[in-house]
């Protein structure tokens, strides 16, 4: 089968045997394909799109194009969860030692930050000497020990998606459903997983601005993770505003940590719920709950129990972070940032927060980065005091910005403050952090 050929076929509508899209695959992985001709089969597959069938065939061969990790030693249900990105979206954090508690074993491969989004690894690595640089052997091992191990891709899992990936984000092609199925489904059944809870989100700090839009994707992850028997449910949650309190990498992590310390506010509420939803999820998908409700009350009793907070624990100490911000998170807070108090500028009420603004102006601060291999200030951030829906007075804060320099106050401050739409008007109380669940 070569190159030319396969375009044709997808240029003219054509739909791929499965044999046609492991040539495709094992084209690309091994080299024998020149970039212009993978990219040329990505526009096409891009504009006719992909069949279900074609859809599972690439995630199945992308999948196959590296290391599949096998749990069999371990006498425990193998889940995780996956988020597709958002500001200030730090429920992995919490998920983790949370359903390790309850008995499920958690590998949670994770990304780093890009643009206005933050990544796992990055906020992992605010934690002095954490490691997220596992070799496979540890990554099991650590898992045996605590339940649960977070750790970046190594070059072995999914080869396919590190080249499809880079040629899709250099052709514009990365907003396909099926690609994006294919990239994310391959690279979280590399876990070797018995189920998968997917978040995806929607609004303004989303990849997928609109609602309608995050549910087709969501449907069409379940449906992939479904055909290849890893139990796969999707909850689509709200990007209108950053999830919680903190958006930064430290910060994140001190938010978590106080979570896991029962130490709940008006401003982080939301991240404790979509934690507790998804992690009741993820009981349920393996088993060891057979409702959400009493799913639910085994998350609420390992957080108050503290035993959330001891895996979480462990498992800093087994990846060579500093365990003791387990009893003083205010470790990871820098006393050397500029606190700078973003007021609102009328009275009213939030109406709107465009959620990426604030992402891009954290990461703009050194908070995340604009391409890859940027060097992270961890420390930096932002901490939403109003959210939607509360009313506002005139210079009262909205929110503070912890910064390094006044060039980055003035410059930055002047961009979150237009972040915000305050409005005279009282919204209408619509503001649903689980929008739908699909299964
Ligand atoms: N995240 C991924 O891992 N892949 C995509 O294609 C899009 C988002």
């Amino acid at each position: 089968m070569n190159p030319q050929e396969l375009i044709r076929k997808k240029r003219d509508g054509g739909e791929f045997s499965t044999a046609e899209i492991d040539a495709f695959v094992e084209g690309v992985t091994g080299g024998a394909w020149a970039d212009y001709q993978t990219s040329a089969l990505l526009m096409a597959m891009f504009i006719n799109g992909l069949t279900l069938p074609e859809q599972n065939a690439l995630t199945g061969a992308m999948l196959n194009s590296g290391e599949i990790l096998d749990f069999s030693d371990i006498d425990a249900p193998v889940a995780d969860k996956h988020s597709t990105g958002g500001v200030g979206d730090k429920t992995s954090l919490l998920i983790a030692p949370i359903v390790a508690a309850c008995g499920v074993a958690v590998p949670m491969i994770s990304g780093r930050g890009l643009g206005h989004t933050g990544g796992t690894l990055d906020k992992l690595e605010s934690i002095d000497g954490y490691n997220v640089n596992l070799s496979t052997g540890q990554f099991k091992k650590i898992i045996r020990k605590c339940g649960f191990a977070l750790a970046g891709q190594t070059e072995k899992i999914v080869p396919a998606d590190r080249k499809i990936y880079a040629m899709r984000d250099a052709t514009a092609t990365i907003e396909s459903i099926p690609l994006i199925v294919a990239s994310i489904m391959s690279k979280k059944m590399a876990e070797g997983l018995g189920a998968l809870v997917l978040d995806v989100k929607t609004g303004t700090g989303a990849f997928m601005r609109k609602e309608s839009d995050a549910r087709k994707l969501a449907e069409a992850l379940v449906a992939t993770g479904n055909s290849f028997n890893v139990k796969t449910e999707a909850v689509v949650s709200d990007m209108n505003q950053p999830l919680g309190k903190y958006v930064g990498n430290a910060l994140e992590v001190f938010e978590c940590l106080s979570l896991l310390r029962n130490e709940v506010d008006a401003q982080t509420q939301s991240t404790l719920d979509l934690s507790i939803e998804l992690s009741a999820r993820i009981l349920v998908l393996t088993a060891i709950d057979d409702s959400i409700e009493a799913a639910k009350l085994k998350v609420k009793d390992v957080l108050e129990s503290g035993a959330a907070l001891e895996k979480f624990r462990q498992n800093i100490e087994l990846q060579g972070g500093d365990r003791k911000i387990c009893d003083k998170p205010e470790i990871l807070l820098s006393k050397d940032l500029l606190e700078i108090k973003i007021k609102s500028p009328a009275s009213g009420y939030v109406c709107e927060i465009n959620a990426t603004e604030i992402g891009r102006a954290v990461s703009e601060i050194g908070g995340g980065r604009s391409k890859v291999g940027d060097k992270i200030d961890f420390a930096v951030g932002y901490a939403c005091e109003k959210k939607l829906g509360e009313a506002v007075k005139e210079n009262e804060s909205l929110g503070t910005l912890f910064c390094r320099t006044d060039a980055q106050a003035a410059q930055i401050s002047a961009k979150l403050q237009t972040a915000y739409k305050i409005e005279e008007v009282e919204p209408p109380e619509n503001y649903l952090l689980i929008k739908e669940v699909i299964d």
